[in-house]
């Protein structure tokens, strides 16, 4: 039985709290969209992000909901590719693709070595290609998809965290150490790196969600990080849910948000991101939601600050 104080929380316990998975089709991605993002080089640029069906990821972390739409099991050779094209012909055209696959792209279970020729054939006409991996999962395959690929590569590793204490409990088999050897490998070999860091993990007060995000963002870029991205954590997954009933979690408030945003953009060491996916649940004010939304696209997009939003809610 776990007593919420982190110490019970393993993989079994993690899964005991899941509910059903959303139905997905193994063919089809679950997602495909194309949104403006600032690129390295300074420019405004289109971004296609497609959100592949794969199987589900070998490791069970405490705050990840991105189980919802994988499959039970591995998906058939062919079938990945399959669905960068079937995106691909769907969207409009793009600078730039990311290819998340809600786990590793370098785990073997999920995309199989076989499909990384064809993929990488199917992406030739973009600038850079981002996909995504749990750390330990860096390894001289990279490299081979590297020297497949016509555009940049870049890995999107989730840090989330540099406080050890809390990431211990995140169940994530990573460690600060994993997580740098890892971002060494690749920048030793050209390939560069984007960190997710997650705001106010359970465990944390708003003020101590704040003070470990702002950390992680220094720790990253101090060790080559090339930007961040910045993930305001949400309930839903079961784990969390019971966290939050427990009084050991709660969401972060959108102006804690803007906050690290803008202490990543004033360091100037890189780009940094707030993620605005469903940002309404990180606000209980409906009078100043959409101009603090839109206060961090802009920052997003411009990487200076833009004017502060005031409201009777501050
Ligand atoms: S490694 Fe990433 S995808 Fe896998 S469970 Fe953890 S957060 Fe989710
Ligand atoms: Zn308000």
């Amino acid at each position: 039985m776990n007593d919420f104080s982190g110490t019970g929380i393993d993989d079994r316990w993690i899964l005991s709290t899941r509910g059903n998975k959303n139905a997905v089709d193994p063919l089809r991605p679950y997602a495909w969209l194309v949104e403006k993002e600032r690129a390295a080089s300074g420019k405004i640029e289109d971004t296609a992000i497609i959100f592949l069906t794969n199987r589900e990821c070998q490791f069970h972390c405490l705050m990840c909901d991105l189980w919802k739409n994988t499959t039970h099991g591995s998906v058939p050779v062919g079938a990945i590719p399959d669905q960068v094209e079937w995106a691909l012909s769907q969207l409009p055209p793009a600078t730039h693709v990311k290819l998340y696959n809600s786990g590793s792209f370098f785990d073997e279970r999920a995309i199989p070595f076989a499909d990384y020729q064809r993929i990488a054939s199917l992406v030739s006409n973009f600038e850079t290609v981002v996909v995504e991996s749990h750390p330990r999962l860096i390894t001289e395959k990279c490299l081979h998809f590297r020297d497949m690929l016509k555009p940049r590569l870049q890995v999107a590793l989730g840090l989330e965290t540099v406080h050890t204490g809390v990431l211990r409990k995140l169940n994530k088999r990573m460690t600060l150490e994993d997580f740098t050897n890892s971002v060494n490998f690749l920048t030793r070999h050209e390939i560069s790196t984007r960190a997710f860091i997650l705001l106010r993990l359970p465990f944390l007060s708003e003020s101590e969600g704040i003070y470990w995000a702002e950390r992680s963002i220094e720790f990253a870029f101090r060790i080559g990080v090339e930007c961040c991205t910045v993930i305001p954590v949400r309930s839903g997954n079961g784990a969390m849910d019971l966290l939050q009933e427990n009084g050991l979690f709660s969401p972060p408030d959108i102006r804690s948000l803007e906050k690290v945003l803008e202490f990543g953009i004033n360091l100037h060491a890189g780009r940094v991101f707030a993620d605005v996916w469903d940002i309404g649940l990180f606000s209980s004010c409906d009078h100043c939601i959409e101009q603090r939304k839109n206060r961090i696209i802009e920052m997003n997009l411009n990487q200076r600050m833009a004017p502060s939003v005031t409201c009777g809610c501050d």
